[in-house]
């Protein structure tokens, strides 16, 4: 599909890049399980992370900065590990400069890391890795994907924002449902998804259904949601004929399940909830600041790209701690929501922001117009391009045009509103701290 070809493009070249060679062979070529001795010769041998390791072997005289170190890195089988917060891994790996780049693609551009923002990206990374310069490093990666920079759009709106709801107390007891589509149709004649997200931990689900029909819904109530969760209390859905046809309706009653309507305007969920709920579910959510993930089991989730690695055993945790630790952190979600809404609230009220000026030469991307939203929004490129601004018309008109290296027969030359235009950023060798400043 077309989203997959941008997501190749958007990678960069690997070692042994050979077209003959068949692709599998090269994974299995390119996968490496990480040894404590190789990993802790890269470490002494990066100049960048090297200082905290000799410190902590005792090779350094105290200079004062040692007991600092003491307190946040630490030595395990001679590799060398940061300490991390409560909802990161208690010893994360101080990666090489050499594995960082492999790692930021593992956690931005796989499908169960959905090409995600930069906070989301740098939670992602740090939750199990660390160094200097991580969130720069973070920042410019993403800032430099070309897929994101075709697909996003220029402002994300947060869901919900025009109905502050009251968060529940409970997990899904309270639920949205929601109909994305119609898509393209699949092999298994599915053009729709019911997407159901609870409001409370934002747990999402994605079921390809038929039709917007109401027996379907009912269905997939009754497996996928009542079945796994227990019966909600009240749902939140718009008035699709599918929601309030009798047949649901009159179920949902002996259900004792509340339905209330809410006319949405289609929320942009970005088109990414069609790849990977498990992207959403295991990452974190700016309203929550904790992965619904975490909030359900009460643990951050392990991805594959996580075993190439040796871990330091951790304690186990008593189902006391456990159950403790769990309740108090959804209260603490409960809280945030509350005051996460007023915060909404205020923004709402702020003024726009000015529009950005472009100089001649600039490459930009445009954002596509489209003349049938409903249907295609989510399948093609939310922007175009790279062009080059050619001539600046007014504060916001701008002539743009094709780049001199792509054009052909027939090529682009157009005028944009600077609203549609945004800078097309190429990545730069230079952002990555090899030498750079250390940062918390
Ligand atoms: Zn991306």
């Amino acid at each position: 599909t077309e989203n997959k070809v941008a997501d190749a493009l958007s990678r960069h070249p690997v070692a042994g890049n050979d077209p003959s060679f068949p692709e599998v062979l090269r994974d299995v070529c390119n996968y490496h399980n990480y040894s404590k001795e190789e990993l802790a010769a890269w470490q002494q041998g990066d100049s960048t992370i090297r200082e905290p390791l000799l410190q902590l072997q005792g090779l350094r005289p105290d200079d004062g900065q040692s007991n600092e170190t003491l307190d946040k890195f630490v030595l395990k089988n001679g590799v060398l590990y940061r300490k991390g917060d409560a909802h990161q891994r208690k010893f994360r790996l101080v990666v090489p400069s050499l594995l960082r780049r492999g790692i930021l693609s593992n956690c931005h551009d796989t499908p169960d890391s959905g090409h995600f923002g930069i906070a989301k990206t740098t939670e992602k990374v740090s939750r199990n890795y660390w160094w200097p310069g991580l969130s720069l490093s973070v920042k410019s990666y993403v800032a430099a994907c070309s897929f994101c920079q075709k697909n996003k759009s220029k402002t994300s709106t947060p869901v919900g924002k025009l109905h502050p709801i009251p968060p529940p107390t409970r997990m899904f007891s309270l639920i949205g449902i929601d109909h994305l589509g119609p898509f393209r149709l699949t092999t298994s004649g599915n053009r729709y998804l019911l997407v159901p997200i609870d409001y409370l931990s934002k747990w999402v689900i994605a079921k390809p259904v038929a039709s917007t029909a109401a027996a379907l819904i009912r269905t997939f109530l009754e497996t996928e949601v009542i079945a796994q969760h227990g019966y909600p209390h009240r749902i939140i859905t718009d008035r699709g004929t599918g929601f309030t046809a009798k047949l649901l309706q009159n179920q949902l009653q002996q259900w004792g399940i509340n339905n209330s309507f809410i006319t949405t305007e289609h929320h942009q969920s970005n088109g990414q909830i069609t790849h990977a709920t498990l992207a959403i579910n295991t990452a974190k959510q700016e309203s929550t600041k904790a992965s619904p993930f975490e909030i359900v089991y009460g643990r951050q989730p392990e991805f594959p790209s996580e075993r190439q690695f040796p871990w330091p055993p951790e304690d186990k945790e008593s189902l006391q701690h456990f159950l403790h630790r769990v309740t108090r952190l959804r209260k603490k979600i409960q809280w945030r929501l509350v005051v996460q809404q007023r915060q909404v609230k205020e923004r709402h009220d702020k003024k726009r922001k000015k529009s950005p000026q472009f100089s001649v030469g600039d490459t930009v991307l445009v954002a596509r117009t489209l003349r049938f939203p409903q249907l295609t929004q989510k399948l093609l490129p939310k922007f175009i391009g790279p062009f080059q601004i050619a001539e600046k018309r007014s504060s916001l008109i701008y002539l743009v045009e094709t780049l001199p290296a792509a054009r052909k027969k027939m090529w682009h030359r157009f005028p944009a509103h600077v609203n549609q235009l945004k800078l097309f950023k190429t990545p730069n060798e230079v952002d990555w701290p090899s030498l750079g400043p250390t940062e918390a």
